[in-house]
Order: C-alpha cells, then sequence, then structure tokens
C-alpha cells in the first residue's frame, strides 16, 4: 500500500523571517520546496498533502492525523544573528534509532548538494507543536540559513535541487525506487572495504566507548561494512580488510 507524506512548508506569515534575498522571506521559499518535493514524491508513488498556507500547525496535524499520514514534515529554513552561521539540522522527538533511520535516510541526499562538505545535524526537540502533536512520526527539516549569504545564494532558493534531495531521502527511508528520473547524486558507500580518506578523524578501541584512542588521517578501508552502534571497523590496508587481528579500530559513521 502506498505511503503517505504530509509536508508542512513553513507559515510564519508573509514578510516574516525576511531573507537575504531582496523581497523574500522563509514561507516564500520553503513552500516552492515543499511544492517540488510533493511533486517528486507523488512520481514515486506516494501521497502526499501539502499544507496550505491557511491552515494553522494544529489543522495540519489535525489533517494528517485524519489521513493517516506515515510521516509529518516541517520544512523551515533557520535563522542566525551570526551571518556565517550554516548548517543542515534535522530535529525529531528523540535521536534513537527509530528516528535516526529517518535521519540517516535523508540527511545524505541533503548534504550531497549542501555547498561546503557540511555534516547536516539530528537534534532532539520534544517541544515543538508539530513534533509533538502528530500521531506519524515527525522530521522537522531546517534546511539551511536565510540568514548566510551561501545559502540564499546556493541553496534555499534551490527548490527544484532541495525539493528533490528531500524526495530522494524519503523514498531511500520507506525503500522505494525514486519515480522522478534524472541522475541521483552519488551517496557514499560503507560496504566492506570500502576505501574511505580520514583527515584528524577520531579512532575508538571498541564501539562502545566514548574514549578518544587517537586520531587518524590518511587512506583507510572499511575492516567489514558492518554498523555497529554508530561505528565502522576500518583497516589500513586492502589487504587487511576482514582479517582477524587486522583492525586499526573504530571510527563514528558521521565522521566519514
Ligand atoms: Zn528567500
Ligand atoms: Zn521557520
Amino acid at each position: 500500500m502506498s505511503k503517505t507524506i504530509y509536508l508542512s512548508p513553513s507559515n510564519h506569515g508573509k514578510n516574516q523571517n525576511k531573507c537575504l534575498r531582496a523581497g523574500c522571506y522563509e514561507d516564500k521559499h520553503t513552500r516552492p520546496i515543499a511544492e517540488v518535493c510533493a511533486e517528486y514524491l507523488r512520481k514515486s508513488g506516494f501521497k502526499v498533502l501539502v499544507g496550505k498556507e491557511s491552515q494553522n500547525m494544529a489543522a495540519r496535524c489535525k489533517e494528517a492525523d485524519n489521513n493517516n499520514v506515515d510521516l509529518y514534515i516541517p520544512v523551515h529554513t533557520n535563522a542566525s544573528s551570526s551571518p556565517s552561521a550554516r548548517y543542515i539540522m534535522f530535529m525529531c522527538y528523540n535521536t534513537g534509532e527509530v528516528y535516526r533511520k529517518i535521519f540517516d535516510a535523508i540527511a545524505p541526499y541533503m548534504q550531497a548538494i549542501y555547498p561546503g562538505n557540511v555534516k547536516a545535524q539530528l537534534v532532539k526537540r520534544t517541544d515543538l507543536y508539530e513534533i509533538n502533536a502528530p500521531r506519524a512520526k515527525t522530521i522537522y527539516c531546517e534546511l539551511g540559513f536565510h540568514t548566510n549569504q551561501q545559502d540564499c545564494d546556493n541553496f534555499i532558493h534551490n527548490p527544484e535541487a532541495v525539493g528533490k534531495a528531500l524526495a530522494q531521502g524519503i523514498c531511500q527511508y520507506f525503500g522505494v525506487a525514486f519515480g522522478g528520473g534524472g541522475e541521483s547524486p552519488s551517496l557514499p558507500n560503507y560496504g566492506k572495504g570500502q576505501k574511505i580518506t580520514l583527515s584528524g578523524c577520531p579512532l575508538y578501541g571498541t564501539s562502545a566507548t566514548d574514549k578518544i584512542a587517537t586520531h587518524v588521517t590518511g587512506t583507510y578501508y572499511l575492516w567489514d561494512g558492518k554498523l555497529l552502534r554508530g561505528r565502522y571497523r576500518i583497516t589500513n590496508l586492502p589487504s587487511r580488510v576482514g582479517v582477524a587481528g587486522q583492525v586499526t579500530g573504530w571510527i563514528n559513521k558521521s565522521d566519514i
């Protein structure tokens, strides 16, 4: 059965949360992102609802519940008093396995098109209405900063790329083939023996310890490609992949 997605573009009001582009404000650039995403999801077989400007958060959450949606996605851009602040952030009710799975599916597609190789963040927020109210799980997107020049010039006003990446991530999460055509951005492969380049990467002695043993730089290989507690074993030569006793240590997936 096809899944139903609820997209809730920001609804702060006309001329609220002005961005750096003349005459633009948050709602003006988040709605096109949601609309593009919705189109790609529909082409991929999803049923999609997009919150209307006339609907407040309560009305949107109620509509989502009435339609038994499978995932609820507010679409926003962030603001900071520091003009240099820029990153992508996803907020969820918690950062446990269930929500991390959604993040792990969506974040790589977004990171792949976000300028500057900046890692996306998963943040726990329990106080937001659209995280609390819907029966469905919520992943609340802050897609860059409308207070940052680079994000305004090269990201948030490109609804085609951003909406498509969001749709690709949602497809990935539900295990649905992306139906939008075209090339997907190349994503990191985390298979056994995958060659990785590390730079000052924290290395751990086990999958569980918080203690950093050392930092490693250079070319390494995933020892078995099996993720444990968010970490992979690495080794330093292709010939040592999968060989007992030849594990250099553990690194966080998020540091690759
Ligand atoms: Zn704008
Ligand atoms: Zn917002």
